[in-house]
């Protein structure tokens, strides 16, 4: 079976995580500020806090922004679930704003028309998490102008995103959001195992997460509550100054992921050609390819295609057609409102209609930087064999 994703681990990776293995550090050693400045450089941003996994980054991105009972949290229904999830984990409501059907990311009209109506209504978002989908950054100039009209902070949820790029300038520098999260799942653009990272310009917010990640506990003098320390206090002192949580990133995902930044650009390049293979050879079948937009690097985590009127199948048809021919393909995403936990909340199908049909035509096919010419031109006939008329 060819998957729809794959991370490779080289020789380098190895040596680079053995040598952590017979280091004194497994864990808060130098390879996780290592990595943190390192990825801080490559996108231009200013701080950066590696955690175990985006979730976790997403959930202390939140926090930092403040976000609790009474608040509310925007984000688009074709993600994964965790871009939602984190309003939840701090007791805020979520709500979504429908896609643009071409680029599939969060419409920045829709929000527009929404936030119009939630300001009459006195119910305004505290955040929006804007989703990369797909590696596709956001139009986040609009984004951020309705950010400083309505006053609300924006997220990146760029966990497909790391290696893009808008007019030359990577995701993750921050230019208008006020924190950038990634993920190093495996199947994701680079890997640490499981691992993530919050990358912001304010070093406030930067100060908040990397407490919270490790137990609200500090070291920092200047961070810590003046009138409950004594005469006594050694060096060994420190205070938990709120409750945080053991999100931290190990030295060996730290020392992994930075070997795997090594080849951040080499990945980018063969997703990109990858990419430009499938639109040139799927042109003619009855497939609406993923969206180029001018000035747009999409990192290409996933390749996107949906079914258009004229395919004569449908896309059930087509997905178990295309899993008997070996070809691993999958559907991203289910919209988030349509899941139980979010049903059981209040929300229900015809809500967010571009999204819907989106989902319902939605295909993802093999792509990763190992995907042979070879392999990918069999996905290729197997669309073909299903599709061409
Ligand atoms: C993978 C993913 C996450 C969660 O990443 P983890 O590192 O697995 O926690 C969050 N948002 C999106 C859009 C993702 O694809």
């Amino acid at each position: 079976m060819i998957p729809y994703g794959r991370q490779e681990i080289t020789e380098a990776d190895l040596a680079a995580v053995q040598a952590v293995l017979q280091s004194d550090w497994l864990t808060q050693g130098p390879a996780v500020p290592a990595f943190e400045a390192a990825v801080a450089r490559r996108v231009g941003a200013a701080h950066a806090v590696a955690v175990n996994s985006a979730t976790s980054a997403l959930h202390l991105a939140c926090l930092a922004l403040d976000l609790g009972p009474g608040d509310r949290l925007w984000t688009s229904p074709i993600t994964f679930v965790a871009s939602a999830n984190c309003a939840r984990y701090c007791g805020a409501e979520v709500d979504f704003v429908d896609i643009d059907p071409h680029t599939r990311n969060l419409c920045p009209q829709a929000l527009a028309e929404k936030l119009r109506i939630a300001e009459g209504q006195g119910r305004l978002p505290k955040i929006v998490v804007a989703v990369h989908f797909g590696g596709l950054a956001c139009d986040m100039p609009a984004l951020k102008a309705l950010a400083g009209r309505y006053g609300f902070r924006l997220i990146e949820d760029a966990s497909h995103a790391i290696g893009a790029s808008v007019a030359g300038v990577p995701v993750g520098a921050g230019q208008a959001s006020d924190i950038t999260v990634f993920s190093f799942h495996p199947v994701k653009i680079i890997t640490t195992g499981e691992g993530g990272m919050a990358l912001t310009n304010q070093p406030e917010l930067a100060r908040r997460m990397a407490c919270l990640r490790s137990h609200g506990i500090t070291r920092e003098a200047v961070e810590m509550e003046a009138a409950f320390r004594s005469e006594g206090d050694g060096p060994w002192y420190y205070q938990q100054i709120e409750l945080g949580f053991n999100y931290r990133m190990t030295d060996l995902q730290a020392a992994l992921g930075l070997s795997q930044l090594d080849r951040l650009d080499d990945y980018i390049a063969r997703r990109e050609q990858l990419a430009a293979a499938y639109d040139q050879a799927l042109a003619t079948l009855p497939l609406v390819l993923p969206a180029r937009l001018p000035g747009y690097q999409s990192a290409w985590h996933l390749y996107l295609v949906a079914l258009s009127d004229a395919a004569g199948c449908d896309r059930l048809n087509l997905f178990n057609a295309l899993r008997e021919a070996g070809i691993g393909v999958n559907v991203h995403y289910i919209p988030v409102h349509l899941q139980p936990y979010y049903r059981r909340l209040g929300f229900a199908p015809g809500q967010y209609p571009q999204a819907e049909n989106y989902y319902s035509r939605a295909l993802t096919l093999p792509l990763y930087p190992t995907l042979g010419s070879d392999d990918q031109m069999q996905v290729v006939s197997a669309l073909n064999a299903e599709l061409a008329t």
